[in-house]
């Protein structure tokens, strides 16, 4: 398949958004992307919404069919929840050799589109990726603002491979290229915002301040988080399975110098009967540290049996567009 370029016409942009439980904002949404008359296609992805978004979207589209001025949108409607991951790569899997560069945006109006303008400047002056990174100066709370510090310097010890950007997430422009190379990426436990510096295209970093939700609200409690930042590690670093050598060694060579100090004290001092605290005391440190290993192999095995599965990220429902202003047709 051949990306668009090739053509006289100008390279094509596409904006992909995920969207769950959006039915209010979405339309404002729309609008404000449509408003920029920078986009060839709006593709919305509904995650398996439990209100009335793909309805909303899918009236939207009736409004635009047969409008050539329109704003082309498309939408694909996921059977159930897959997840913001999920539901990125099936944009992402659509746009693949469709358009020139994708930019991910969050349908919840978080994500600037006043932006995009700007971030396709620097792709046509040759970037090959463009990251919005949300300024430090956030609305959030200070609670969840140390929590994602601590959370950065703790993946970036833990991983070579990539560095995360405190504040980089998923609003970003991919060339194509990169949505290829993302795309190639099949595995079940998706982390993004590590998968895209993964691929080492370059970055051209803009910074934005993010304004609060439109409507509805965040899914992302603190369980979801924790987990989130769990997949993160657990995906892109095999430090913590490691890590049990050394402490295995430490608490080797710990017993080695106890063992040595009870055989001296017993030849000096006679046989002496063993304390109870200090043997409980290890037994119990023992079995802990133990407990510790064993779950954090557990973690990596439960990963293994995922991926072993091979189910797929997502499942669509149904496709619809208005037209489409894509010059390979629809899948
Ligand atoms: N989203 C999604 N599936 C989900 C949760 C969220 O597609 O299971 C979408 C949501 O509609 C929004 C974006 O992902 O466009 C970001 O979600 P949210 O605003 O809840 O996250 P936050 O802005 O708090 O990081
Ligand atoms: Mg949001």
């Amino acid at each position: 398949m051949t990306t668009a370029s090739s053509a006289a016409q100008p390279p094509s942009l596409w904006v992909v958004a995920a969207c769950f439980n959006e039915a209010s904002g979405i339309r404002a949404f729309i609008t404000a992307i449509e408003a920029l008359g920078l986009a060839q296609q709006l593709l919305l992805i509904d995650d398996g919404s439990r209100d009335n978004t793909a309805a909303v979207i899918r009236a939207e589209i009736e409004l635009r069919r047969d409008r050539p001025e329109a704003l082309p949108i498309s939408l694909i409607e996921l059977t159930r929840n897959f997840g913001k991951e999920a539901a990125m790569l099936a944009g992402l899997d659509q746009a693949r050799g469709r358009c020139d560069a994708v930019v991910l945006i969050d349908a919840d109006l978080q994500h600037p589109p006043e932006l995009i303008p700007e971030m396709a400047r620097h792709w046509q002056e040759g970037a090959e990726m463009v990251t919005a990174i949300r300024s430090a100066a956030d609305q959030e709370s200070t609670l969840k603002i140390l929590s994602a510090s601590g959370f950065y310097s703790l993946f970036n010890r833990l991983t070579d491979s990539v560095q995360l950007v405190d504040g980089a997430g998923d609003f970003r422009l991919l060339s194509q290229p990169v949505v290829r190379a993302l795309t190639d990426m099949r595995e079940g436990t998706r982390f993004s915002k590590a998968l895209f510096p993964w691929t080492g295209f370059r970055s051209v970093d803009i910074s934005y301040d993010r304004p609060q939700r439109n409507s509805g609200a965040t899914t992302w409690n603190a369980r979801r988080l924790f987990s989130y930042a769990l997949d993160g590690i657990f995906s892109f670093s095999v430090l913590p399975l490691r890590i049990w050598i050394g402490v295995g060694m430490v608490i080797s060579l710990i017993s080695l110098v106890y063992a040595l100090v009870l055989v001296i004290s017993t030849l000096l001092h006679g046989i002496d009967v063993p304390g109870y605290a200090s043997l409980i005391v290890a037994v119990l440190f023992l079995g802990g540290v133990q407990l510790i290993g064993i779950g954090i192999l557990g973690e990596y095995i439960g990963r293994i049996f995922e991926e072993s599965k091979r189910r797929p990220p997502y499942l669509v429902r149904r496709i619809s567009a208005s037209a489409s202003r894509d010059r390979q047709g629809e899948a």
